[in-house]
């Protein structure tokens, strides 16, 4: 785009925020507005922009995101956007139909013409069981009326509260958009009778929801929406315009999403819920943990009893009901008892503990033979899965109602999936495992089904899983941009101290004892010049746990109060906030529930300390082969930004100042020091021994 035009828009995004934006923040929002404006795709062209900003924490992200994104919805609606570059008299390299006057028709194909987006509100529920049903010519209709005819972002975040947060954002600006939250049905359900019988099953939930809810008096509740007036809603506003009107949520927030610009969800339910946009703008904030969760959504795992429960269910049914049912639907229930009976088969003469060769267990247990494209739309048929799972659930004296589910999960994963993607093995508990370490096909899905995707987040270097969009989009559709720290040199500095004795992860019992003298000596010593509150981040829990023995035992004394972090205990971090002020220690773990999204402003760290490298444990099968096809490098990457996340804590507004110690001489080696972020790399001072600091004295005069 024309750098006029770029301008143009910087200034009209300036304008627009409510508080002086830093220039980077700025800069941010400018990007994103150009790079959603560029990455259109509409009928013959087909330009999908995949952009990477990476922001540090503490710089204003979220809200640049806000204003960028915002301001170009606003504009394209308006066609603002065609104005300013009228009046630019520029070429600005977009294509022809960019500048035509009805651009938004144009991008939307199927809107009409000055269709009356204010329409009064009214139900035109999508039947989700019907979604997937694609041999129902009359479902189809039903799945195409609820899909959205308005240029719509998915915003995209790990936690409902994180997408709390962002929507309190929305509501600090100035603009005037339409904002909905999906949820699932084990937030949003209020039947309470439903609740009780699901008994915190999720599928039995949707199972008892679908089956039901044609009962439900909140579904009934439904044929109006005149109650949820608002226009900005986080999952809290769905729970409280339900109760007013004795209304569903879960459907309320489904219809609700057609209306909106902006649709708020959790990764997990981001790949359900594209089907129902027509190419939408996908925005991941946080985007350093999207890759791992859709690998976690996208696994799944099938046990020797389920799969002795499903061949009882489905035999009793086809017993029961073998003279009522198409010949079809036995054909194939024959082939899913096959299956059934061949996974247990392995599972019982398998060895447990090692790698299943794709390719050679698909021969051995049939599928090649079969028609797999019919049987996949079989498993995908929703009717079907609920009757068989309700029979299969009433026909059994205990309750193993996911059974049927993840069997249908399990087989249609194993035949959609490849040895490049995913690993079988077998669990000591007699389970089959199917882990995806690869997101080739959910990135491909993105891709093809949005207009334009956009990631955002404070550490996304190094970059190892979006390379995957890297080779899948033209070179000039791919954009990553980092943005500088907002804070300077002097509030900022980084000490890797080269400690004598390396933090392996499987220590030797006799270096442990050395280990702990080490660890309390460098804490002692650092805590003296540190005011106020310091965060440590060990490697793991068992590590934190033996320095807290360690600690009890030798009945060590530190000059301020010190908490462990526990696992299951959240109350930790508020009682050391209270203290903080008047300087406390707070141990924590990498990758732990502190070392992330927690906002460790001001007095609550001034310093981050990190013992050790944290690897993660190579144990895990899936960890080997993502190592085995991304080489030894992709282990670096994902252990150094775990570490970057930590560091990200100190630093969180412009105001804010700390220090930061890494303790492992492999933290100043090239092929860790390399991998710091970006804006760390010229603040980075190596030491044998930590000799102490003065970089406190320049603010002692605000402390
Ligand atoms: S319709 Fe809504 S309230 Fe009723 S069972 Fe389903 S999710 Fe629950």
């Amino acid at each position: 785009m024309n750098k006029d035009v770029e301008e143009k828009i910087r200034e009209r995004i300036k304008s627009q925020y409510p508080f002086p934006p830093y220039q980077s923040q700025l800069d941010l929002s400018k990007d994103i507005y150009v790079s959603l404006a560029q990455g259109t795709k509409v009928q013959m062209y087909m330009i999908v922009k995949v952009s990477i900003f990476e922001s540090p924490t503490g710089t204003g992200k979220s809200y640049a995101l806000i204003e960028g994104a915002l301001n170009y919805l606003e504009d394209i609606k308006s066609n603002t956007l065609i104005k300013v570059k009228q009046k630019c008299q520029i070429d600005d390299g977009m294509p022809d139909w960019f500048n035509e006057p009805d651009v938004e028709l144009k991008l939307n194909p199927l809107r009409k013409p000055n269709e009356n987006k204010q329409q009064k509100k009214h139900v035109k529920l999508v039947d989700d069981d019907a979604i997937f049903d694609y041999s129902s010519s009359e479902e189809t209709q039903i799945n195409l009326r609820g899909q959205s005819l308005n240029d719509k972002i998915i915003y995209c975040s790990r936690t409902h509260s994180q997408l709390k947060q962002f929507i309190n954002e929305i509501r600090r600006s100035k603009h005037k958009v339409r904002v909905s939250t999906i949820g699932s049905r084990q937030q949003l359900c209020v039947n309470q009778s439903i609740l009780s019988k699901a008994n915190n099953n999720v599928n039995k939930l949707n199972h008892l929801c679908k089956s039901h809810k044609k009962q439900c008096s909140y579904y009934k509740s439904l044929d109006t929406l005149e109650q949820y007036t608002q226009e900005i809603f986080d999952i809290n506003d769905l729970l409280t315009a339900s109760k007013k009107c004795q209304s569903c949520p879960y459907y309320a927030a489904k219809e609700l999403s057609l209306q909106a610009d902006i649709i708020c969800t959790p990764y997990q339910l981001l790949m359900e819920s594209i089907d129902q946009y027509i190419e939408p703008i996908i925005i991941v904030d946080e985007a350093h943990n999207f890759g791992s969760a859709l690998l976690q959504t996208e696994s799944c795992e099938v046990s020797l009893s389920q799969l002795n429960i499903i061949v009882g269910g489905i035999d009793d049914y086809r017993k029961k009901y073998h003279q009522r049912v198409k010949a079809k639907t036995l054909y194939y229930l024959n082939q899913l008892l096959q299956l059934c009976k061949s996974l247990i088969d392995k599972i019982k003469t398998k060895q447990s503990g090692s790698l299943i060769t794709l390719i050679d267990f698909m021969v051995e247990i049939g599928i090649p033979k079969m028609n797999i494209i019919k049987l996949i739309k079989f498993l995908q048929n929703k009717e079907m899965r609920q009757r068989i799972n309700g029979f299969i659930d009433s026909s059994q004296n205990v309750t193993h109602y996911s059974s049927f589910e993840c069997f249908c999960k399990f087989i249609s994963q194993l035949i959609l999936t490849s040895q490049k993607e995913s690993i079988l093995y077998i669990e000591k508990s007699n389970t089959m495992k199917l882990s995806k370490i690869n997101n080739y096909s959910s990135f491909q899905t993105l891709i093809d089904k949005s207009r334009n995707l956009v990631f955002l987040g404070g550490t996304l270097q190094p970059l190892n899983e979006f390379e995957i969009f890297k080779e899948r989009v033209d070179s000039n559709e791919f954009i990553f941009k980092e943005y500088p720290h907002i804070i300077s040199k002097d509030r900022c500095q980084l000490l890797v101290i080269n400690a004598q004795l390396e933090y392996s992860f499987k220590q030797k019992n006799e270096n442990l004892n050395q280990l702990m003298i080490q660890t309390n000596s460098l804490i002692q010593d650092i805590e003296k010049c540190i005011p106020e509150g310091i965060v440590i981040f060990m490697q793991t829990y068992t590590f934190l746990e033996q320095f807290k023995q360690y600690a009890k035992s030798n009945n060590l004394q530190f000059s301020k109060q010190v908490f462990f972090d526990e696992k299951q205990s959240s109350q930790i971090l508020e009682k050391y906030s209270e203290v903080a002020k008047k300087g406390a220690i707070l141990l924590s773990v990498v990758g732990g529930s502190l070392s992330e999204g927690i906002n460790f402003s001001d007095h609550l760290a001034r310093a981050v300390i990190i013992f050790g490298v944290p690897y993660p444990n190579l144990d895990s099968f899936e960890l080997k082969e993502q190592i085995n096809i991304n080489g030894n490098q992709y282990y670096d990457n994902i252990t150094m930004r775990a570490v970057n996340q930590c560091i990200g804590r100190v630093i969180r507004h412009k105001n804010d100042y700390g220090l930061l110690f890494l303790i492992d001489k492999r933290f100043s080696e090239d092929k860790l020091r390399l991998k710091f972020s970006t804006w760390l790399q010229n603040r980075i001072t190596i030491q044998n021994d930590f000799k102490g600091t003065n970089f406190f004295e320049s603010f002692k005069k605000i402390l």
